[in-house]
């Protein structure tokens, strides 16, 4: 490895001293962003292929988001919900038009976001499905990724996220991912104490692992006949990631209207997060129509921040720069060509076996095991090149740029990821 600089040597053994060791970084210290590049303390630019988990789509410092974030600092930044506020239900209204929906319950982080759907499903399940009270299943997938919580870790299958955090919370049923026939056995067994099917329309932190074409329709098609709520966590892959507006919409391309595709699934739960601000504030937000969202009382659920009067503004400006800016036509569009020129770099080294994904979510498999050092070491040398990734379960490198990159960009990263790997030596 190349010697680092004094200066990132320093913020790096800061974070090290001080902060709990939760995370494992690459070794590069950021100081700036715009757009598609980051800067380090040192002033090198880089290509961010990460978008801090697809909060960035809109990319780096927007204007227009930044903008939003100024003019409601200085007007009003937080009133809790115990008063209304002039910006929360035209965000509301916004919200709920944009992605169609009667109801949004608005949120900060994911993880809360996901806690939310959990408790509206139950409380569905027991007021209007009429389960047996306590008796509400929520059915999951393996290798799901939903947050931190220790409800949420609840249902991982993941030993690190999982292990030595129990008692785990009841109530969850973990089946196949993209396996209809598992889905459709627990609801012949279990259907009528059964109150949601939680999924992620592509399995982002699993390696991007994109299901057959017919699995959520057909999810989907199970659950209304087992009058079971079908909750879409769309906290990665929504807001043009997959190239459409939601991974849910399939193969469409519209931007806010999904009811008029043939391919859209309409999840009657969907969950927001990351990208709903464009990495400017943590804000997320649950959709459902009345019949669901109406089992919420007063007193039942919330959060102090939920919904606060700069969440609001940012998370409409961000929403209407992807609008404005066609970013699921852009994601799809590249997204097609990243595959087609990784596709080529699969045929030409023995370092890569296969590239996959939807619209700008991607993952390149490297040829070596998941306990090997190999990806890592590639996104090392990638650094050095000048292009920021990281490895997601050992040895698949996810590649998700932000969403406003343009053609010859994405060319040069191409470029750079393809020699990269093409003069890598194994450690
Ligand atoms: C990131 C993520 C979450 C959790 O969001 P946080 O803001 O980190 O709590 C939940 N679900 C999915 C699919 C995610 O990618």
């Amino acid at each position: 490895m190349l010697t680092k600089s004094k200066k990132s040597d320093a913020f790096i053994e800061l974070e090290d001293r001080y902060g709990a060791h939760n995370y494992h970084p690459l070794p590069v210290v950021l100081s700036r962003g715009e757009g598609v590049f980051v800067w380090d303390v040192e002033g090198r630019k880089y290509y961010d292929f990460l978008s801090a988990y697809s909060a960035v789509n809109q990319g780096h410092c927007h204007p227009r988001i930044v903008q939003a974030v100024k003019d409601q600092a200085e007007m009003l930044t937080l009133t809790s919900r115990a008063f209304y506020s002039d910006k929360l239900g035209a965000y509301e209204e916004y919200l709920s038009n944009y992605f169609g929906f009667e109801k949004v319950l608005p949120m900060n982080t994911g993880a809360e976001g996901v806690e939310t759907a959990i408790k509206i499903c139950r409380k569905w399940g027991y007021e209007k499905k009429g389960i047996a009270n306590g008796d509400a299943l929520i059915l999951v997938c393996g290798e799901n990724f939903h947050g931190r919580t220790t409800t949420i870790i609840s249902f991982s299958s993941d030993p690190d996220a999982k292990g030595h955090f129990g008692p785990y919370t009841p109530g969850f049923i973990s089946i196949k991912y993209n396996d209809l026939d598992a889905l459709e056995q627990v609801l012949l067994e279990k259907g009528k104490q059964v109150a949601g099917f939680l999924v992620e329309p592509i399995q982002g932190e699993a390696g991007v692992n994109v299901p057959d074409s017919d699995f959520l329709q057909g999810a989907a098609a199970l659950c209304s006949e087992h009058q079971v709520l079908f909750i879409a966590d769309e906290i990665q892959t929504g807001i043009a990631r997959t190239g459409s507006l939601l991974a849910v919409c399939g193969d469409c391309t519209c931007q806010g209207n999904c009811e008029q595709q043939k391919t859209y699934v309409r999840p009657d739960i969907l969950i927001l997060g990351k990208a709903l601000s464009g990495g400017a504030y943590p804000v997320s937000a649950v959709l459902a129509d009345n019949y669901i969202m109406d089992v919420i009382h007063p007193g039942q659920h919330g959060s102090t921040f939920g919904g606060n009067p700069m969440a609001c503004h940012i998370a409409q400006t961000a929403l209407e720069v992807v609008r404005d800016e066609k970013l699921a036509q852009n994601a799809r569009k590249l997204g097609i060509r990243f595959r087609e020129r990784m596709q080529v770099l699969v045929n030409k080294s023995d370092l890569v076996n296969k590239v996959r994904g939807k619209g700008l979510l991607n993952a390149v498999l490297i040829n070596d095991t998941p306990e090997s050092s190999t990806a890592w070491d590639i996104c090392v040398a990638l650094s050095k090149n000048g292009l920021l990734a990281k490895p997601t379960h050992g040895n698949i490198i996810r590649f998700a740029p932000p969403l406003v990159m343009t053609d010859e960009q994405l060319e040069d990263c191409c470029d750079i990821i393809e020699s990269t790997i093409l003069h890598f030596k194994k450690a």
